[in-house]
């Protein structure tokens, strides 16, 4: 029988709630907000696990420099073998912070028990519930009542509905800043780690309004097999990718078969790039440092921030050159002088 409606066991995260898609808007130290879920594909890179601050610096350069608009690292790292590298805890957090600051990338990283909120809170910008928590309900009350941008990745046996009864957890619980991570599930395929369900992306898209991105590292866990799932992720409708790098894979402490060097993570962004327009989409894109105005100008534009970019253009209003602007800084951030 059709599932209608009125049977459907979640209620806010349904499309039939809200009809529009929501956008989570995640704000750096720039004075941007990266949207996930509008016209713009949003990047996440970073190691699986923080190492150092050398490795977090080196890695966050890099993948800045390509087009990641947030970093991501586990501090609080998982693992299945309690003899594993289990990460730094809040020293890795700090370093995770620097280095995000520092390229203005927001950052992401995952919380295994609400007992470390308190430490978490000064530090992270959006919370990830990994997969193995994802039905860990105390955790998601928790994580939902502190408000900030959570991304639920679905847990390894999990079916698109109790996926969906998770991110009513966090919705119930207080926070509207939900972003769906589709990061494979478990068959009996062992050709790779997990099997990517990229029809997850258009079912869920009917389901619910909530922004979806896609982790294809821990779906494939091969290096070389993850950029062509990163870049079909994008082409079946993903507001975007989370996707593991590392300048020095072969010394990771965590996953390192699975992570990208940077030249491929580089590649990959090319591709999506040159993808992103079939799709009506763009790339998000970090702003270069804040671009000062001077006093005097800063005093005319009567109090507008004095970190915005200036753009000048050719043309009337409304022309082409004024609209290519408005697509590459979000257009909501713009304003007239
Ligand atoms: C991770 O992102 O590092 C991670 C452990 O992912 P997952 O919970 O999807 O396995
Ligand atoms: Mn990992």
């Amino acid at each position: 029988m059709e599932n209608t409606e009125s049977q459907k066991p979640y209620k806010l995260a349904s499309r039939e709630y809200k009809k529009e898609n929501t956008i989570v808007e995640i704000p750096n130290n720039r004075g941007q907000v990266i949207r996930v879920g509008g016209s713009r594909i949003v990047t996440i890179a970073g190691p699986c696990a923080v190492e150092s601050r050398e490795q977090m610096l080196e890695v966050a350069a890099a993948v800045a420099a390509s087009g990641a608009v947030m970093l991501r690292g586990g501090a609080y790292k998982p693992r299945t073998s309690p003899y594993s590298f289990q990460g730094l805890g809040e020293e890795g957090l700090k370093y995770l912070k620097e280095a995000g600051d520092k390229y203005g990338l927001p950052v992401v990283t995952e919380i295994v028990d609400s007992s470390l909120i308190p430490i978490m809170e000064k530090y992270v910008d959006v919370y990830q519930i990994g997969a193995r928590n994802m039905q860990n309900f105390e955790l998601l009350k928790k994580v939902g009542m502190l408000g900030k941008p959570v991304i639920l990745k679905r847990g390894l046996s999990a079916t698109i509905e109790d996926f969906l009864m998770a991110a009513e957890y966090l919705l119930a619980s207080g926070t509207e800043k939900v972003i769906l991570c589709e990061r494979g599930i478990r068959t009996f395929e062992k050709a790779t780690r997990n099997t990517l369900d990229l029809s997850a992306i258009p079912v869920l898209r009917g389901l619910t309004h909530l922004p979806i991105i896609v982790d294809p590292s821990h779906a494939v866990g091969i290096r070389d097999k993850i950029p062509p799932m990163g870049l079909a992720s994008v082409a079946g409708g993903a507001d975007g990718i989370i996707v593991e790098v590392h300048c020095h894979p072969e010394k990771a402490l965590s996953d390192g078969p699975q992570a990208l060097y940077p030249q491929q993570f580089d590649k990959l962004m090319h591709d999506i790039e040159a993808l992103a327009p079939v799709l009506g989409k763009s790339i998000a894109h970090i702003r270069l440092q804040p671009y000062a105005l001077s006093k005097e100008k800063a005093d005319k534009t009567n109090e507008k921030k004095a970190d915005s970019i200036l753009c000048a253009y050719s043309g009337n209003r409304g022309a082409y050159a004024e609209q290519a602007i408005a697509r590459y800084f979000d257009s909501e951030d713009i304003t007239e002088l």
